[in-house]
């Protein structure tokens, strides 16, 4: 990716250039990333973070990182941390601004007072079930429900005893009293305040037992910060009109704008918080950063650069209409990052050993082998060859058809970056498995090109005697359906699950330069794909994860298949 990149035009930015025009705001651009800490981070989120952040940065404008925690019962300071890490990995700074909603609890408890005093909200004494059925349907208009008249007076002494924690949890609810027969469903009569006894909230503790409802608390939050575009995703759509009610009847200083576009949804992924936590919570994925997940924190194990995921979001763009995305287009980010970046080694997954007979025994040689075949200036290594090697077992067949490029009995290829072998001799044991080749090589040969020399392939290895065993993990799509979502042949998504996702590779070899490598470095191995050092990996230990193979196999399956 170029960094210099001008980032493309959508519908938002042509708003904020017409309200800037305008000087709505006084040519002010604020917004802000909203999480709910309930989860990790994902994708879809990353577009989020890239427009909100991105459009910050191109204005001049700012961006708040803002917790919206109003449920304690399913959030909890781990997920704040890791969300802040996540954003902070992605390239985004939001300096001193992070906030949370709990910050503004007490102003949010006023605001609610105030609405009853303009007889805008009533205690309701429904029970949760009475409250379903007065709610009518899309087709039904509500029902008033039998306590939306009590007089201001009442509202205020229940609602402070609310507050005060005089009532069971479902007992009572404070509501905004709009229509009960609005066509849109969200403005009948919605709740603003539950009470919620027994949470430890992270952030206030004990102090509260009455927690303020989504609508409310986000448009209130985005009005006391300043906001002036709060965009979000199209299921808020329908809430507009009651983040401009609200905002309209408490006449507040700022009145922020909302904005919709679609959700980011990724082929054979998921992207819904509640169902990447049943993942985790079954058992069915390691934790929120296994490599196979979506989330921030899983890209990042898995080795996806951040500039590769933020050029992925710049690409699928800010619209209105569904934003459905093949994960290849996500994979040839990470792909076209890695190639520039990555530098090359040599790693043998599927060992098979290699005898070169007429290379003396304990002797062992330098050989140069350049980091980037378009880039000098990454440099070159040496990496020692000697008289046993490794290459991979796919790259050998006793007999094969022409069009095989690599090695068979009886003949020659190219070792990377080294000699040109023949082999002459196949070893094999009891059960007729193939063990170990005797090979020839032409020392004359180590230039790229000898005169009259014609050898069809070229194969990586690496030298036994020298090369360090390590645990390799090939990783492939969590899910065998583009939409295990709303795949008719299961019940569950889970039922879709790639029980292929993970191969682990327990015996590879790899070349002795990746002895010392840190978790977190990226490397190309030659003819194998991409692969990134696990934060679990050790020198004792040496684990190195496949981000993604070097050409988009499964749009070959696909065609095979379709
Ligand atoms: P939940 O399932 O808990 O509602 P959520 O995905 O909406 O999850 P939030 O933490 O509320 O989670 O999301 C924070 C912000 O990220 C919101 O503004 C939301 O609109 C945006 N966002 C979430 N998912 C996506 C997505 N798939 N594509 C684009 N934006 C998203
Ligand atoms: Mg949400």
């Amino acid at each position: 990716m170029n960094d210099e990149t001008i980032p493309a035009s959508n519908f938002i930015r042509s708003i904020i250039d017409a309200d800037i025009a305008a000087n709505k705001n006084q040519g002010r651009v604020a917004t802000r990333f909203p999480p709910e800490p309930n989860g990790y981070l994902h994708i879809g989120h990353a577009k989020s973070i890239c427009l909100n952040f991105g459009i910050a940065e191109d204005y001049q404008g700012t961006c708040n990182l803002r917790f919206d925690d109003t449920n304690p019962h399913k959030e909890n300071i781990e997920f704040v941390e890791a969300i802040k890490r996540d954003v902070h990995w992605l390239g985004y700074d939001w300096g001193e601004r992070v906030y949370y909603a709990s910050d503004y609890f007490e102003q949010l408890y006023d605001y609610a007072v105030q609405l009853i005093k303009k007889g805008k909200a009533y205690v309701c004494d429904l029970t949760p079930e009475q409250t379903r059925e007065y709610r009518g349907t899309l087709t039904k208009p509500g029902k008033d429900s039998p306590y939306r008249d009590r007089s201001m007076e009442e509202n205020l002494d229940l609602f402070a005893r609310m507050r005060a924690g005089e009532f069971k949890d479902g007992e009572k609810i404070l509501r905004a009293k709009i229509d009960m027969a609005a066509s849109n469903m969200n403005l009948r009569d919605p709740a603003i305040y539950r009470i919620r006894h027994g949470a430890v909230h992270h952030q206030t503790g004990e102090a509260w037992s009455i927690y303020p409802m989504y609508d409310f608390t986000h448009c209130l939050s985005d009005s006391i910060e300043g906001i002036t575009h709060s965009l979000c995703t199209l299921e808020f759509e329908d809430h507009r009109p009651l983040y401009d009610w609200f905002l309209d009847e408490l006449e507040v200083e700022c009145h922020p704008q909302q904005i919709e576009f679609s959700r980011l949804e990724l082929e054979y992924t998921i992207t819904s918080k509640r169902k990447l936590t049943r993942l985790v919570e079954e058992g069915r994925v390691e934790d929120w950063d296994d490599p196979r997940m979506p989330t921030i924190a899983g890209m990042r194990r898995r080795g996806y650069p951040p500039a590769a995921i933020r050029d992925f979001c710049e690409r699928i763009g800010v619209t209105k209409s569904s934003n459905n995305v093949e994960m290849g287009v996500l994979e040839n980010c990470v792909r076209e990052d890695l190639n520039v970046h990555a530098p090359r080694r040599m790693a043998v997954l599927h060992p098979l050993k290699i005898v070169i007979e007429n290379y003396p025994e304990g002797q062992s040689e330098e050989l140069e082998a350049p980091n980037h075949p378009q880039n000098e200036e990454m440099g070159t290594r040496r990496i020692p060859f000697s008289r046993e090697l490794y290459i991979d077992r796919e790259d050998f067949r006793e007999e094969a058809p022409k069009k095989f490029k690599r090695l068979v009995t009886g003949g020659e290829v190219r070792l990377r970056n080294a000699y040109v072998i023949r082999c002459d001799e196949v070893i094999k044991d009891g059960a007729g498995d193939i063990i170990e080749l005797r090979c020839s090589y032409d020392p004359d040969t180590l230039s790229k090109n000898p005169e009259g020399r014609k050898v069809k392939g070229v194969i990586h290895w690496v030298s036994a005697g020298h090369a360090i065993a390590a645990e390799v993990r090939l990783y492939d799509r969590l899910f065998s359906h583009p939409h295990p979502d709303a795949a008719k042949e299961g019940g569950e998504f889970t039922d879709h699950l790639n029980p292929e996702s993970l191969l682990t590779l327990t015996h590879c070899y790899l070349e002795a330069t990746l002895a010392d490598v840190l978790p977190g470095g990226h490397f190309q191995f030659e003819r194998e794909g991409y692969f990134c050092v696990d934060p679990d990996h050790s020198r004792e230990r040496p684990i190195f994860n496949r981000t993604v193979t070097l050409r988009d196999s499964w749009a070959r399956i696909e065609k095979k298949n379709g």
